[in-house]
């Protein structure tokens, strides 16, 4: 029988957008000196959302002096136990809030609402309820009897997870004792602008949390601001690399968070259906907008064969379009500029002699879109197993030996994740001890919690993000 979905969209009424957005700065909403501003759109369709300010370096000094002035009066002298309770109350109206969060979420960044829903937002409370807890056992740390916040961290963060993102950033932050200045990605500015809200909802004192919107500039006049005590950094390795080399010499603690370019391992034992679900929602999951994908898949040489055709049938089901309809798998690429590079990146693939497929798939007439792709005959030298494309595109290579597969994975400049399915323990255990990844999982992919922490290797960054580890890059 054949039968298809009716649609199911979610409905856009639950948000109210404003149409111009101010900067978030000693707990109130205030324009920018130089009355520069951007839009921000929905890339499904292109349609206009809202415009918002871009902080020029006079607003990026204001909001630094608040988070000075706050750090020194109120937030690192309060008492552990009172810091948590405001970290329980913004837990709490960010679940209040969920749904109309996730709506406008999916709107500014083209991802199905299905993620936001369900993966985004209740990780997004998951982790200030966590970090919540740690507020009043820093003690208790493993990190000294007394550990100490640092004071100002200045937070640049990129749009493939922007709400979740700044959760990573400002939750462990004020947990600590810390006061921030954070700066969300050009192309989704939205829901940092409602928690900027939530703040204000929340009673949380002026200054504490200072958000600053803008493009590369005003991250670059954030991180370089001599008021920083701190810079935590998630995005791209090249502009990891230009904050590096502004921190050294200063005494700012740094911690970066960059690309990758995961290699998921299936040998010949795994469970095949099993492992094909998890090589599809390593890759396609978020579109592919994700450092710690499984961009390559290592399949054993000898199920090559029988795990390829299975992969494509299951590809060609999953269903491409309106992220705001419940039964969308694959949303939209989050702006014309990433398009742009995932094509030249798989187009170089083409060229060099890679084989390449998608399943027949409509692409919506307007919007940024980019059809599910499958790379094969792919080797170790190809652009397509070397650089991170983050989009929704699997390189696929074949090891005959498990020495094979350990070599083949580890060789890449990154070191975020992997994946390793198999149904014996002692492979599983003998893979991930030779793996040099940040975050190595067993029979599944891409699973997250705050208990657990997140980083990487080499040019995948350095520091880690969640869990007790989490704590330490917040305090001295
Ligand atoms: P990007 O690194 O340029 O942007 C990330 C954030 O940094 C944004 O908020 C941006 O405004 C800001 N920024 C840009 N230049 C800056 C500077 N000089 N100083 C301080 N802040 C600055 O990333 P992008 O251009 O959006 O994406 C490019 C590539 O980066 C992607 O194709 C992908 O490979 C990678 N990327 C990785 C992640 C990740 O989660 N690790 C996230 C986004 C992008
Ligand atoms: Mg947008």
């Amino acid at each position: 029988m054949i039968f298809d979905y009716a649609p199911a969209p979610e409905s856009r009424s639950v948000v109210r957008l404003r149409e111009n957005y101010d900067l978030f700065i000693d707990g109130e909403f205030t324009p920018g000196k130089d009355g520069d501003q951007m839009s921000t759109v929905n890339p499904a369709d292109e349609t206009e959302l809202a415009r918002f300010t871009v902080a020029g370096a006079s607003d990026v000094d204001r909001a630094v002096a608040a988070a000075r002035r706050a750090y020194d009066t109120v937030w690192s002298r309060m008492a552990g136990a009172e810091r948590g309770k405001y970290l329980f109350r913004i837990a709490r109206v960010i679940q209040e809030r969920s749904r109309e969060l996730a709506v406008l979420e999916s709107l500014d960044n083209g991802k199905p609402i299905k993620e936001t829903r369900d993966v985004d937002l209740p990780l997004v409370a998951a982790h200030f309820f966590y970090y919540a807890g740690w507020a009043d056992k820093l003690a208790h740390a493993g990190l000294g009897p007394d550990p100490r916040p640092l004071g100002v961290a200045a937070q640049v963060i990129p749009w493939n997870f922007p709400l979740l993102m700044l959760a990573w950033k400002v939750a462990p932050a004020l947990a600590t004792g810390n006061t921030v200045v954070l700066k969300p990605a050009e192309t989704t500015p939205l829901t940092a602008l409602v928690f900027a809200q939530i703040c204000q909802e929340a009673d949380l004192p002026p200054g504490v949390v200072n958000i600053v919107t803008g493009a590369g500039e005003t991250g670059r006049a954030l991180v370089e601001h001599p008021g920083a005590d701190k810079v935590a950094f998630t995005g791209s390795t090249e502009v990891g690399r230009q904050i590096a080399r502004s921190v050294a010499g200063s005494d700012k603690r740094l911690t970066l968070e960059l690309g990758g370019k995961g290699a998921n391992i299936v040998y010949d034992d795994a469970a095949v259906d099993q492992a094909v679900e998890g090589v599809v929602s390593g890759i396609f999951f978020n579109q592919g907008h994700v450092c710690c994908a499984g961009s390559r898949l290592l399949v054993q040489e000898s199920i090559a064969d029988e795990l390829l055709p299975r992969l494509k049938d299951r590809i060609a089901k999953l269903r491409l379009g309106d992220p705001l309809d419940k039964n969308t798998d694959i949303g939209a690429i989050n702006s014309a500029a990433q398009l742009r590079r995932i094509r030249e990146l798989t187009d170089s693939g083409a060229e060099e002699g890679v084989e390449r497929w998608s399943p027949s798939c409509d692409l919506p007439p307007s919007g940024y879109w980019f059809a599910p792709t499958v790379l094969t005959g792919v080797s170790q030298a190809h652009r397509v197993a070397r650089e991170e494309i983050f989009g929704p595109v699997l390189s696929v290579l074949t090891f005959r030996t498990p020495e094979e597969a350990v070599t083949k994975a580890n060789n890449t400049p990154y070191g975020l994740s992997a994946g390793v399915w198999t149904e014996k323990g002692s492979r599983m255990l003998w893979t991930a001890e030779r793996l040099r990844a940040g975050v190595i999982w067993s029979n599944t992919f891409n699973k997250f919690d705050p208990t657990s922490p997140f980083g990487g290797y080499k040019e995948s960054g350095y520091g880690r993000e969640g869990g007790r580890h989490g704590l330490e890059a917040y305090l001295g």
